[in-house]
């Protein structure tokens, strides 16, 4: 069994945290956590962030009280999770995760363990669960601070502020990282990337968002252990890619991403073709397309997820539909298709759900529909879903490759130009498709429309 070293205690005069940066709810949490005679200590991304002079997304509290006890404390508690057991905290505007400390892996004991061949049956419920292979399938096993600190992915992720005394705990020496700028995994690396792969994920996004260096070992290990990304289920790795890259750093990510070798193995047929130059020309439209993004988010513009994916994956798309048209498919057939392809190789991987795809089709559509101005009832293309996220796609090309530049001067014109009820002009959100006025075949596009 591992040592475990005392904590290096950085008392309130010795660093910037105030209860004040902290949000009323989560102050009040802790509050009554050590009332009730509880270690309640605030955790994670918020102490990292708060530390930095950033904004935090989000807080979370970790404390000593076990989940059915925060349940009898706060009668906003629903209790969730199962890989890991976790009480939320509702509130108006937040929710707070509260975690109870969970046992460290070098404190594994043998009772609550069972191992499971990779395709294990899961139904034996104990504790914590690892899969053959080393991949945690479920951890409840409670722990002390210091073992709750060790079980965190990085260390700069792992510094705890005490509400009992202000103070900041520090096991694994995330204060001297932090100001140092750097990421490291809390013990062996290769172990910590096995345990969950998408902690690769995590380190490249949280080295572009914070501006930090890979320590060595923990980048030399994530080279190592990249193409084992794909051991993480498809639809948490569509969680995380949606985090990576609409976090405003995507194009430091995808650089990151490409240099550790985690993206080919996520979108393999796409990074064939990436590799592959067309007509001579290498493709280089992710790139600018993710640079344009992180711009746009900067300046405060939100992007929607259908206009995310449309910007990295479009001028691929677009080639596999080429590849229909020449087969004499008609143009939005060819379209629909290449969408369908795409979304078909990506399933075992990332899993993009369906009504997102079918966003994605809808912004590639409008951009055949854009090239006759103003064509046969242009008011009605204004108010097609996806209308205004077409548009900014069509931007971003202009604005990137200088194709297309006329066409989307003519639309934004023309779009400005017409009084539109104020709702046509937001639809472009997957969650706000209008009433359909006519019958439509549904996931089919009406041909006679454009
Ligand atoms: P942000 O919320 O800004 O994306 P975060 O660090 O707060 O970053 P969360 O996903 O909110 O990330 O997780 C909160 C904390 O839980 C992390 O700071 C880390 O200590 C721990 N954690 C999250 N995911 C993992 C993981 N896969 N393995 C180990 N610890 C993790
Ligand atoms: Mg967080």
């Amino acid at each position: 069994m591992k040592q475990m070293q005392p904590p290096r205690i950085i008392s309130r005069q010795d660093h910037p945290i105030s209860r004040t940066m902290i949000s009323p709810n989560v102050i009040k949490i802790l509050y009554r956590l050590k009332d009730n005679g509880h270690t309640a200590y605030l955790v994670g991304g918020g102490v990292r962030d708060l530390l930095l002079g950033r904004e935090p997304k989000d807080f979370d509290v970790a404390t000593d009280a076990t989940p059915g006890r925060i349940k009898k404390l706060f009668r906003n508690c629903r209790l969730v999770g199962r890989r890991f057991r976790l009480a939320h905290l509702h509130f108006s505007d937040e929710i707070v995760e509260v975690s109870t400390f969970r046992g460290s892996f070098a404190e594994e004991s043998a009772g609550d363990t069972t191992t499971l061949p990779p395709e294990g049956d899961e139904s034996a419920n104990p504790r914590r669960q690892v899969r053959e292979d080393g991949l945690v399938l479920r951890d409840n096993v409670f722990g002390s601070p210091a073992d709750d600190a060790h079980r965190r992915d990085f260390t700069v992720n792992a510094l705890a502020y005490n509400i009992s005394d202000f103070s900041i705990l520090d096991y694994v020496g995330g204060m001297e990282d932090l100001e140092r700028g750097v990421i490291r995994t809390i013990g062996e690396p290769s172990l910590r990337f096995t345990e969950d792969p998408v902690r690769m994920l995590r380190a490249v996004r949280f080295a572009a968002l914070l501006g930090f260096a890979f320590d060595k070992a923990t980048w030399q290990a994530l080279v190592e252990n990249a193409p084992g990304i794909t051991r993480a289920t498809p639809p948490r790795l569509y969680e995380e890619f949606l985090k990576l890259f609409l976090s405003g750093e995507g194009e430091a990510i995808y650089q990151h991403m490409r240099l550790g070798g985690l993206f080919a193995p996520l979108f393999p047929r796409f990074s064939e073709w990436l590799e592959r130059e067309t007509e001579g020309f290498p493709h280089v439209r992710i790139s600018k397309s993710l640079e344009w993004l992180d711009e746009r988010f900067s300046g405060g513009t939100p992007v929607s997820t259908p206009l995310m994916l449309t910007l990295m994956f479009g001028e691929y798309l677009e080639e596999i539909a080429v590849f229909y048209r020449k087969q004499g498919v008609s143009p939005l057939d060819a379209i629909q298709a290449a969408v369908a392809d795409f979304m078909g190789e990506q399933a075992p991987l990332v899993a993009i759900p369906h009504r997102v795809a079918l966003a994605v089709r809808d912004i590639m559509i409008l951009q055949y529909r854009f090239r006759k101005m103003p064509g046969k009832r242009p008011q009605s293309v204004l108010a097609r879903p996806g209308f205004s996220d077409a548009l900014a796609y069509l931007r971003c090309q202009s604005e990137t490759t200088g194709e297309g530049a006329d066409t989307f001067a003519w639309w934004e014109s023309y779009a400005k130009d017409q009084v539109l009820p104020p709702a046509a002009m937001q639809m472009d959100s997957v969650a706000q498709r209008p009433k359909k006025r006519r019958r439509r075949r549904k996931g089919r596009v009406p041909a006679t429309s454009l």
